[in-house]
């Protein structure tokens, strides 16, 4: 792909994700709002955040988990 391309397409997710929040923004009963997509869309709205929270959380629980699970198994 050429860097022209590239920034092509970079350019129309740009937009993509613009228009997207946007959208969120003008309709708090938008189905991404509370979702981590919604977060990183740009929303900062409470759910979105919350969702974001929730999502990292879990991530980091997850790691946890498997890192208790290699260990487990060292032995
Ligand atoms: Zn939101």
């Amino acid at each position: 792909m050429s860097p022209d391309e590239k920034a092509k397409r970079a350019e129309i997710r740009e937009r993509a994700i613009t228009k997207r929040l946007g959208e969120m923004l003008e309709d708090s009963g938008d189905r991404s709002h509370g979702t981590p997509t919604g977060y990183v869309y740009g929303c900062r709205c409470a759910r979105c955040t919350h969702a974001k929270g929730v999502a990292s959380m879990n991530e980091r629980a997850r790691r946890l988990r498997k890192k208790a699970e290699a260990s487990l198994w060292a032995y």
